[in-house]
């Protein structure tokens, strides 16, 4: 069995092929990200996993514009408190979604 691409495994995978996208070489890929310069051109024919929806990268735009007030307003906030709020966040749309998904009250 071959060994899974350590690139598509890795937790540099999008840093990978954004700079793959912008015609970094794989020479210097090597260099930024280590391993072989042959990893990166084999990893460069790995399919990439499906974006974000349309729908979701809208309302990930609407919610971002708040972040950018938070975000200056206290710009020394470390990333793992944005990570909390996103988690908040999450659970408080599980409720509004099954609030407004109830049937009517009789
Ligand atoms: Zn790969």
């Amino acid at each position: 069995m071959p060994k899974p691409c350590p690139i598509c495994t890795g937790p540099q995978r999008d840093e990978v092929d954004e700079a793959i996208d912008a015609r970094v070489s794989f020479r210097d890929l090597a260099a930024r990200f280590g391993g072989t310069k042959d990893r990166y051109l084999r990893h460069r024919r790995h399919p990439r996993p499906p974006g974000p929806s349309g729908e979701a990268s809208e309302l990930a735009n609407l919610l971002s514009g708040p972040l950018n007030i938070f975000l200056a307003r206290h710009p020394h906030t470390d990333i793992s408190l944005v990570k909390e709020a996103l988690g908040v966040l999450g659970k408080a749309a599980t409720k509004a979604f099954a609030a407004s998904r109830a049937p009517a009250p009789a």
